[in-house]
């Protein structure tokens, strides 16, 4: 551990800084003195001071040289100049010339995923990708399938956004109008079944949606997938390039899944094999856990630039539209002629509400009834059950909105849970 109160930084073309900060309270400055600069393909504006807290894991790279002055508290502070970042570029550049081509013959352009093993930095390279796209010009769409993770909404989600302009170096893309579909679970080996049926509806309608803005058409979509890429996680990643339309398959730092890929994609999809990053660092199941967590308590709370205000208030039983979609398996020989075990996956059912809601998360969905498409409906947002009063009947609601539900707000049930011990 090094304390730091301002040092200037040297860095020779393609070559990183990198930094970790794992205290809390601890905060590093980082300013730009000489020459350009990114962050995760997002330009740093000269002299401008840029502010990282706990659990920040950064890089920041130059193509052809800078000087970075960098003050405060860290962990570990390097220079790397072994870096992936020209490989990365590489890849941008075969997608830009996709997306040229469709803009002169008003065609889709490209649909890369990114695939990979967990923590090989495959929300990184999403976001360069994304942020290299929007610098010349482009308006891609961001779809993240990651349900462990959640980029754009919270976990047990899936959702999509259109990228306008490149992230912010603290804070990442900004999550206006994302469209979110509700899953339920923290991994797709929650409800398989169901897991293939939102990621369909999603590329359905993205795909569809593409079609009404000519930029973003030829622009295409860059899609952030699940690490869990054997067995049946393999499966996933199989089913949502078909449901794209893959046309490109950038492989994460595993040879065994680029070579199953190369064998099991139809013969026009390209699959590339990149190296991860050094600088990646592997995260444990605990520190996965918190930092899910923390993406959850942002959501109610922003964060210390930004801070939101949530309400709390309570909702009577008799009230609570609360659904789950998934019932549990019957075997075929119980089902009603014509129907399978795994309708059943995907069907939706009422829930009871009992003290075991206490701290799950409920998605507010946008269908008016169980009788709508509810897993191609939108999701408004997400509240906490904080207490569940089984005397009176009542739950208490955490939500972003000031006002009680609307009157036929219909709730579905996640498996997320979220201890609001916030002061
Ligand atoms: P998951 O398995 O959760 O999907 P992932 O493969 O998407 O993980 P990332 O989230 O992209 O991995 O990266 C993991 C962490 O490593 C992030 O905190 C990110 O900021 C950091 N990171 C990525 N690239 C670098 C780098 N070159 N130098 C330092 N840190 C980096």
């Amino acid at each position: 551990m090094s304390e730091d109160h301002g040092k200037d930084y040297t860095l020779e073309g393609d070559s990183e800084l990198r930094f970790e900060i794992e205290q809390k309270d601890a905060k590093v400055l980082v300013s730009l003195v000489n020459g350009f600069a990114e962050l995760f393909g997002t330009e740093l504006v000269k002299k401008k001071k840029y502010e990282f807290g706990l659990g920040a894991k950064v890089a920041i790279y130059t193509f052809q040289g800078c000087v970075l002055h960098v003050s405060g508290k860290m962990d570990v502070c390097y220079i790397s100049k072994e870096t992936p970042m020209v490989q990365y570029v590489n890849c941008h550049a075969a997608l830009e010339q996709f997306r040229a081509e469709a803009e002169e013959k008003d065609r889709r352009g490209p649909v890369a995923m990114v695939v990979g093993p967990m923590d090989v930095g495959k929300s990184t390279l999403c976001r360069i990708l994304l942020n290299y796209a929007v610098r010349v010009g482009r308006r891609p769409l961001y779809a993240d399938l990651d349900v462990g993770q959640g980029a754009i909404a919270i976990s047990g989600n899936v959702a999509t956004i259109l990228i306008e302009r490149p992230a912010s170096v603290e804070d990442g893309f900004p999550k206006t109008a994302p469209l979110v579909y509700h899953f339920g679970h923290k991994s797709p080996s929650g409800n398989s079944v169901l897991y293939n049926a939102v990621v369909s509806k999603m590329a359905e309608v993205t795909l569809q949606s593409m079609n009404n803005n000519k930029r973003t058409k030829s622009s295409g979509i860059i899609i952030n997938t699940c690490g869990w890429v054997k067995g049946s996680g393999y499966a996933h990643l199989l089913h949502a390039a078909q449901a794209y339309g893959a046309c490109a398959i950038f492989v994460l730092d595993q040879e065994r899944l680029y070579n199953e890929l190369l064998r099991d994609v139809p013969k026009g999809v390209n699959v590339v094999l990149l190296p991860k990053s050094g600088g990646v660092v592997e995260r444990s199941k605990e520190l996965r856990h918190e930092s899910r967590d923390q993406r959850i308590k942002e959501y109610f709370y922003g964060n210390a630039r930004t801070p939101f205000y949530p309400f709390s208030f309570e909702v009577k039983f008799q009230d609570l539209r609360l659904y789950k979609i998934g019932a549990p398996p019957l075997p075929d020989s119980c089902m009603p002629i014509g129907m399978k075990a795994e309708d059943n996956k995907t069907k939706v059912v009422a829930v009871t509400p009992t003290p075991a809601l206490i701290h799950h998360v409920l998605a507010l969905s946008f269908a008016e009834s169980v009788e709508d498409d509810v897993i191609g409906t939108n999701i408004a947002g997400f509240c906490c059950v904080t207490e569940v009063d089984m005397e009176r009947q009542a739950v208490m609601l955490l939500s972003p909105q000031p006002r009680p539900l609307p009157p036929n707000a219909l709730l579905l049930w996640s498996e997320l849970q979220f201890m609001d011990n916030h002061t």
